[in-house]
């Protein structure tokens, strides 16, 4: 399965993306993660993301483009893949259907003021990408899964947030309508109170999994 998540930054994108990629055995591609790794890398490529990315801004639709289409053609691509965070516009959306047949874009729909509490609260392991959340963290400051020590990005501070809903709404979201009129849109709304579990239940369910 060929799979797209859609939804504002926050909504558990990657945290859905990973639960379903141990279980299905699929990788979760999140050009958000491989941009983080080239910055940390120090990489060209990193160095020219990292203005538009801790400005909360999209990077150049040329370059992630270059780099999705690059990682589908890995070996372990063959069975299905998870795109979690790209594509990001319409322009991408279009360059995607070029070389990738999507079957499912699943939209992971949540309110903004939860969005906003998410997102100030989240701690991230730059190394193999798990998200955690301070309220569960008990004070522990490294990742559960590697021991690498977590960091807040600096696109999660309260400004920065509120840019990247905005481009959110203006860039991303019409993709809810693109994939619709392309009928593979599905589409997850998650409570403000559901626990990861239930939303995921909820993913699952949406996706047609026993
Ligand atoms: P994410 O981890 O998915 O929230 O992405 C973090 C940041 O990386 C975004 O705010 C953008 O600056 C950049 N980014 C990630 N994916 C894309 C994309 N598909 N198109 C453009 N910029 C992206």
């Amino acid at each position: 399965m060929n799979l797209i998540f859609l939804g504002p930054p926050g909504a558990g994108k990657g945290t859905h993306a990973q639960l379903l990629m141990n279980e299905l055995g699929i990788p979760q591609i999140s050009t958000g993660d491989m941009l983080r790794q080239a910055m940390k890398a120090g990489t060209e490529m990193g160095l020219a993301a990292k203005r538009y990315i801790e400005a909360g801004e999209l990077v150049p639709d040329e370059v992630v483009i270059g780099i999705v289409k690059d990682r589908l053609q890995a070996e372990d691509c063959k069975n299905g893949y998870i795109l979690d965070g790209f594509p990001r516009t319409v322009p991408q959306a279009e360059a995607l259907a070029q070389f990738a047949k999507i079957d499912v874009a699943l939209n992971i729909d949540l309110a903004d003021e939860v969005i906003i509490k998410r997102l100030s609260g989240r701690r991230v392991c730059l190394k193999c990408g798990a998200t955690y959340h301070i309220s569960t963290l008990n004070g522990r400051e490294d990742c559960a899964a590697c021991g690498e020590k977590l960091v807040q990005r600096k696109d999660d501070s309260p400004e920065t947030v509120q840019n990247r809903l905005t481009v959110y709404a203006a860039q991303t979201a019409p993709l809810i309508d693109y994939y619709e009129k392309k009928g593979i849109l599905r589409t997850v709304h998650c409570a403000p109170s559901a626990t990861v579990d239930e939303n995921y239940a909820q993913v699952r369910e949406t996706l047609g999994l026993k």
